[in-house]
């Protein structure tokens, strides 16, 4: 009995030790608090083992010294770790120096009781045949128990006041060590008050210990975790139901129910209910994740809904979890943001990318099938800006994207470019272009107070290349738009591919003419005028551009489209210095003939016709008066009374003017009596263009008949035959011009041919 007893000690005081390192290793804070506690469970077993092992007084004494001062040392590690464990870090200074002192007069006078034997004595009791020595009490142990005992009281006072005061789950780790330590009190207890010989309550301390370590250092509490869990899936916004592996529901979160419309606690119905609500299939155990649009009374919901597999540690399979997002509001947004980005804010209309991209996805999806592309414009919509203001111009943008959307056929796409401009892609067999036209002649804007009529152009493309890029149909419909730009019955124009040729070839030699002009390949070619007698009195300088790569180009591929942009300026001036070097070298030898040069009426805009004339006759030393000026009466219809000062100017200074294409234009005789004029210049082939040759001969023969009268020579270009060429003698026509003398030639031939002719002549 001794022995077996000895020996459970012995063990115990091993475990305990065991248990004390493990709890000093461990990383929580309450580690060492633990170890304290184990590791002073450890001595009073001790005490006790030697107690029970001893055949002599002495050693008997020993163990219940190692005993009583072990035991001191358990109140002390206890109130700590009750301390730490219960969390009153608050209490603890005070407290613990009191229970320290406390347990030093105990410690102290249990010590000196060898000296007054006022604490304890032993006495021998024979058990089992064997002497066992029994612990008598004194004063000095009264005390010690009183000390010992009032602090466990504390200590238990404390863990009932957190049995208390803390939720349920957590209630289960004060709960157990109370427990030990009420069942270790009471067993103790029994002990000293039976004073039985061997202390079995020292297993209570073993217990005690192996708790203590296991509830502070290894337990978890499950059902906390549980709850915790379940709390957390409660409160998550989004819809959670937990199915079993048969793929039943056995729980769904407050959401889930709500969603799936189950009363409380009923989750039998929600695996049949979101099937039928999302058409989905629970059994199986796979994972997915499905979005789903489910009619609503607010409309449609938009839901996402997402399927886990749930296994326990070791891989088997324990069941599912579905969760049911709502994403009808990110959907919503995001359905609000696109809207944002493909479409206009004034009009409501697609943007301009988002049409381009409409018109590729049409075009694409229907090769087979004819498009238009169109480009509307508002004339003059600055105008309306300008004297309606602004909001009336927001106002008008805003009513032609409606005249738009309601106008344009079934089937087509528009949208609003820019500014007040809208690209629209339209069946060509829907197209009605009668009725665009009657619906674009009377269109009038009209807010409250102020109608506006606003004139707007369409330039329409018939797709014929459909790879083309969008922006290239819809730049070519914008190019249809210049042949009506000054209309205002016409509203819709084509583009055809002469159009864009020409556009290209206008593009192209814009941007060559510079180096052209410095590079010496616009030159002038001389036509003679000649006299009654056949004789050459002058010439025409005619411009001709030798091209590098596309050889000789005759005025009429380049001089409208430089009339068109203003560059004929550029051309002219090089024309009226060259003309002007000719002149100062035949004056240098001694020639006596003229030239005459062209005038575009654009290069009134572009520069001072005036001085730019004097300045390239002054610079070549050229008299003025071998320099001829040929305008057309198109120079006269735009600011008319100062063009004639310019004429009249040049005029005094000896400059001769002619009247080019005389008959042609609007001029009447009547005018001709104002204008500053020197010669006219009749083109024959306006006249022999007409049916009536009788007419049109008594015509040209009264206009030189009166132009006689006036004082003004009259001069006959055109003239290709024999026949011709002797009427107009006979009409006392005075100058002449005409394939019949001579086509226009390099100013060397002329000289050559020409003058040298003359000078052989004349000697
Ligand atoms: P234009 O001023 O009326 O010039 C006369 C045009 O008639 C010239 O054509 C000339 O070659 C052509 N011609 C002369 N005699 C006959 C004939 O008997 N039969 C026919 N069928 N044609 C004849 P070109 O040189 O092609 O010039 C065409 C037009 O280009 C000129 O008409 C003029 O308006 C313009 N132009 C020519 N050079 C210049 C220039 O340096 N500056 C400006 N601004 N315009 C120019
Ligand atoms: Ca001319
Ligand atoms: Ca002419």
């Amino acid at each position: 009995m001794r022995h077996t007893f000895s020996l459970v000690f012995l063990l115990m005081a091993i475990a305990l030790a065991a248990c004390a390192c493990l709890a000093l290793r461990s990383r929580r804070v309450i580690g060492k608090y633990v170890a304290q506690t184990v590791a002073a469970l450890i001595p009073p077993v001790i005490g006790n083992m030697i107690i029970i092992a001893s055949g002599t007084k002495a050693q008997s004494t020993l163990g219940c010294y190692i005993y009583f001062i072990g035991m001191d040392l358990v109140m002390l590690a206890l109130t700590g770790f009750t301390l730490e464990y219960c969390q009153l870090p608050k209490l603890r200074a005070k407290y613990l120096t009191a229970v320290r002192a406390l347990l030093a007069v105990d410690a102290v006078q249990l010590l000196l009781n060898p000296l007054f034997g006022h604490a304890f004595d032993t006495e021998p009791i024979p058990v089992d045949g064997f002497a066992y020595y029994r612990l008598v009490p004194r004063l000095g142990q009264t005390f010690h128990r009183v000390v010992d005992y009032g602090i466990l009281a504390t200590v238990i006072v404390i863990f009932i006041y957190k049995l208390i005061h803390t939720p349920r789950i957590y209630a289960e780790r004060y709960g157990i060590i109370l427990a030990a330590i009420l069942a270790g009190l009471v067993w103790e207890t029994y002990y000293i008050f039976s004073r039985t010989p061997i202390d079995r309550s020292m297993v209570s301390f073993g217990v005690f210990g192996l708790l203590v370590f296991y509830f502070s250092i290894y337990y978890r509490p499950v059902r906390l975790l549980d709850s915790m869990l379940a709390n957390i899936a409660s409160e998550m916004p989004e819809a959670m139901f937990f199915l079993d592996v048969s793929g039943h529901c056995v729980w769904a979160n407050r959401p889930g129910q709500q969603l799936a419309e189950l009363g409380e606690g009923e989750f039998d119905d929600a695996t049949a209910r979101l099937r039928a609500m999302f058409d989905i299939s629970l059994e199986s155990l796979d994972e997915w994740s499905v979005q789903r649009q489910v009619a609503a009374e607010d409309g449609v919901r938009h839901y996402m809904l997402q399927k886990h597999a749930l296994s326990d540690d070791r891989g088997r399979l324990l069941g599912a979890f579905l969760s049911v997002r709502d994403d009808t509001q990110e959907h919503q947004a995001l359905q609000r943001e696109k809207y944002n980005a493909t479409h206009d804010r004034l009009t409501g209309l697609y943007n301009r990318e988002y049409l381009y991209e409409r018109i590729r996805q049409m075009i694409d999806a229907r090769r087979d099938a004819r498009w238009l592309v169109a480009f509307i414009d508002v004339k003059d919509f600055k105008l309306v800006n300008d004297i309606f203001g602004t909001a009336f111009g927001d106002y008008a943008i805003r009513a032609i994207g409606a005249w738009i959307a309601r106008t344009l056929p079934e089937g087509s796409v528009y949208g609003r470019l820019a500014g007040d401009t809208f690209g629209a892609c339209v069946p060509e067999d829907a197209f009605d272009e009668a009725a665009l036209e009657a619906s674009l002649s009377r269109f009038v804007v009209a807010d409250g107070a102020v109608a506006h009529s606003i004139l707007i152009h369409i330039g329409v493309y018939a797709v014929t290349e459909p790879e083309l890029e969008v922006s290239v149909m819809l730049d070519r419909a914008h190019l249809a738009l210049s042949t009506i730009e000054t209309e205002y019955q016409k509203h819709i124009a084509w583009y055809d591919d002469t159009m864009r040729r020409r556009i290209l070839w206008a593009q192209q030699i814009t941007a060559e003419l510079p180096d052209a002009l410095s590079e010496g390949q616009i030159r002038p070619y001389l036509q003679p005028i000649v006299d009654g007698g056949g004789r050459p009195v002058g010439a025409e300088a005619l411009v001709r551009w030798n091209h590098p790569e596309k050889g000789f180009l005759s005025p009429a591929a380049f001089i409208p489209v430089f009339e068109e942009n203003g560059m004929i300026a550029q051309v002219d001036r090089h024309m009226w210095r060259q003309a002007c070097a000719i002149l100062a070298e035949w004056q240098r030898l001694g020639r006596d003939q003229f030239i005459s040069v062209n005038i575009s009426p654009k290069d009134f805009y572009f520069m001072d016709v005036a001085a730019e004339i004097r300045g390239a006759a002054r610079d070549c030393g050229v008299s003025p008066a071998r320099l001829r000026l040929e305008i057309t009466e198109t120079v006269m219809m735009t600011d008319m009374e100062n063009r004639i000062k310019i004429l009249e100017s040049l005029r005094s200074e000896g400059f001769q003017i002619e009247m080019d294409d005389f008959g042609s234009g609007y001029s009447s005789l009547n005018l001709l009596k104002d204008m500053p004029v020197d010669v006219i210049k009749i083109d024959m082939r306006f006249l022999s263009r007409s049916e009536h040759e009788t007419k049109a001969r008594r015509i040209l023969n009264n206009v030189m008949r009166m132009s006689e009268d006036i004082g003004i020579v009259s001069l006959v270009e055109g003239v290709e035959t024999r026949e011709q060429y002797g009427m107009l003698s006979d009409m006392r026509c005075r100058l002449f011009q005409g394939y019949f003398f001579a086509r226009p030639m390099p100013p060397a031939e002329f000289e050559a041919r020409w003058l040298d002719d003359l000078r052989t002549e004349e000697e």
